[in-house]
């Protein structure tokens, strides 16, 4: 057997596991609760298994809610090997998919050449429409051969909608984790893999491009007074909020904690000052109330640093300038708005 083929076997033996594990337990089969088992039967998270073979000893109950923490604390944020991995995965499903179908067609020959052709026209990261388009033509040319019956297409037909299952759970996989649980909008991974773009673009365009950290003042104490459930609320209302104030190709993220990060592109640094202050005046101003009981909650304010890429650097400096400028607008008595030339003063 080559390397390609083991893993192949491999991948199937995981797909065969996962589902019978997941019924054995009552864990419905949703696209997270399957990404989770999958990580799980593969091996390829020690701490994960650990903690489900833990829950299994224990004898407890597959909840939503575990089910979630499982999801969330594991799976959720998967860094762009391991997604890398479930794409390689998905192909080798599909490789093998079209291997079985040439071996029931008896047309190996024939469908050997079709197999190559077809898996060469699917991209790296093939959507489910591309899927669907290669397996159309596959199962045209199976209903083109006179020897195949219909039995064959059925198989293919089946097979397709699996693919396609798989296919979509790799899609709203990649997707979540991308995004912020709390908030919805993206998270700090999303906003690396947008710096690098919009700082290329910056860089060959020779535009401006802002950057602006964003940091809630005194969350700890206002946790503190109102509990974290409501500090949540407030976090969910401030992502809303900014994303009120920024133009639609301005890119918000949630950086960590109670901070947020905004990419400004095209803006100079006045542009960009314009529109933290913005941000800030909103904050300052409005009353914030309780949404079930409507009960005053006081004020939040916010402090937030500026910084201007400079084409050459390194990203790092770049998110640096701006959160040295936080820290200026802290120590300044917050509730301010710092760019990076107040720190040459
Ligand atoms: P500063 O004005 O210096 O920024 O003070 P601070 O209290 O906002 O800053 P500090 O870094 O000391 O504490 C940040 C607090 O933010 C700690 C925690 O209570 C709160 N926080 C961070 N993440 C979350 C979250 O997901 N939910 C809630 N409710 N609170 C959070
Ligand atoms: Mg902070
Ligand atoms: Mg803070």
């Amino acid at each position: 057997m080559n390397d390609q083929e083991t893993r192949r076997e491999e991948i199937n033996g995981y797909l065969r596991l996962a589902l019978p594990l997941m019924a054995k337990h009552n864990v419905p089969a949703t696209p997270k609760n399957y990404t989770t088992w999958f990580k799980h039967v593969s091996g390829s998270n020690a701490a994960l298994t650990e903690a489900i073979d833990e829950l299994i000893s224990q004898g407890k109950e597959f909840t939503e809610e575990i089910n979630d923490n499982l999801y969330w604390k594991f799976c959720a944020e998967k860094d762009e090997h391991e997604l890398q991995k479930l794409r390689e995965d998905i192909q080798q499903v599909l490789l093998t998919v079209l291997n079985e179908a040439a071996e029931l067609c008896g047309e190996t020959e024939k469908y050997g050449s079709l197999i190559t052709h077809s898996v060469a026209k699917l991209s790296e990261d093939a959507s489910v429409k591309e899927i669907r388009s290669v397996m159309g033509e596959i199962l045209d040319e199976t209903k083109a051969i006179t020897l195949v019956g219909t039995q064959v297409q059925q198989t293919m037909e089946a097979k397709t909608v699996e693919l396609e299952t798989l296919q979509k759970e790799f899609e709203q996989a990649k997707a979540e984790s991308l995004l912020d649980f709390l908030t919805n909008i993206p998270n700090r991974k999303a906003f690396n893999e947008k710096l690098v773009t919009l700082t290329a673009e910056a860089a060959t365009e020779e535009k401006d491009l802002c950057l602006l950290i964003i940091d809630i003042d005194h969350f700890k104490k206002f946790n503190d007074e109102f509990g974290h459930i409501v500090g949540d609320e407030v976090l969910k209302f401030v992502a809303r909020k900014i994303n009120d104030v920024i133009r639609g190709w301005d890119f918000l993220a949630r950086f960590g904690g109670e901070e947020f990060i905004v990419l400004l592109p095209q803006t100079p640094l006045h542009g960009a000052t314009t529109v933290a202050e913005n941000i800030r005046q909103y904050f300052s101003k409005a009353k914030l109330r309780a949404a079930t009981t409507s009960k005053p909650l006081g004020k939040i304010t916010v402090s937030i640093g500026i910084s201007r890429f400079q084409p050459g650097e390194a990203l790092e400096q770049f998110i640096d300038r701006a959160d040295q400028a936080l820290y200026l607008a802290k120590n300044s008595g917050r509730n301010l708005v710092s760019t990076e030339s107040d720190l040459e003063n």
